[in-house]
């Protein structure tokens, strides 16, 4: 199964992928994930894509579609891929569906996550993460420990340079001028479309999404 996480920053893609990476046994690939990993280990992706990300803008087209024709073709998605934060521009949409029409993979549906824009900018001017597991926490202040999993070394609490006020700021410029619109896109090729509404108890939420996509 191959489902696509879409909606602004902060809309909750990245917790509720993980749980519906869990449910259904298949990996969760994050092109937000795979370039903060490519900046941490300084790899020439890493130094590529490090400016934009800092201060919220998109990286290019070409290096988000490199990323993912390796990551889709990789055998730990043979069965399947959550993807979140992948498509967030129009090229984007259509060089993902290129790359699944090559596979032999249909794209089983889109899930529209929608929160209102206050809520974002309240969540992530709220977010910490953790500089070891990347989980994100919210009302925990920066170098706090954090107490999940039990990492050796324990990990530290970290605010992101994108959550800093500005970066919020340009990423919510770019999610409504480049992002936004690729919903349509969608539309217009009669993928399957499944709105979530995004408010709410993580608990909540992920019921949402078990039963919009018909699995409970
Ligand atoms: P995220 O963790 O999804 O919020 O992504 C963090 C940052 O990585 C974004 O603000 C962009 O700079 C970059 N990024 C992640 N995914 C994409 C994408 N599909 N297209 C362009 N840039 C991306």
């Amino acid at each position: 199964m191959i489902l696509l996480l879409f909606g602004p920053p902060g809309a909750g893609k990245g917790t509720q992928g993980e749980r519906l990476a869990a449910r259904l046994g298949v990996p969760k690939i994050a092109t937000g994930d795979v370039l903060r990993a490519a900046v941490r280990e300084g790899t020439p992706l890493g130094l590529e894509a490090k400016a934009a990300m800092d201060r919220g803008a998109l990286v290019p087209d070409s290096v988000i579609m490199g990323i993912m024709r390796e990551a889709l073709a990789s055998p730990a998605a043979a069965r399947g891929a959550i993807l979140d934060g992948v498509v967030r521009t129009t090229p984007q949409a259509e060089g993902l569906a290129e790359i699944l029409t090559t596979l032999g993979r249909p794209l089983d549906a889109v899930l529209l996550f929608e929160v209102d824009e206050e809520e974002l900018v309240r969540r992530l001017s709220g977010r910490t993460t953790c500089d070891v597991c990347q989980r994100p926490f919210f009302g925990r202040a920066p170098g706090e420990s954090c107490a999940i999993d039990g990492h050796v070394p324990q990990g530290t609490l970290v605010r992101r340079k994108d959550d800093e006020p500005d970066a919020v700021r340009t990423r919510m410029q770019v999610y409504r001028d480049q992002t936004a619109p690729v919903e349509r896109w969608y539309e217009a090729h009669g993928d399957r479309l499944v709105r979530i509404d995004a408010l709410g108890a993580l608990d909540e939420v992920e019921g949402r999404v078990v039963r919009g996509l018909g699995l409970a």
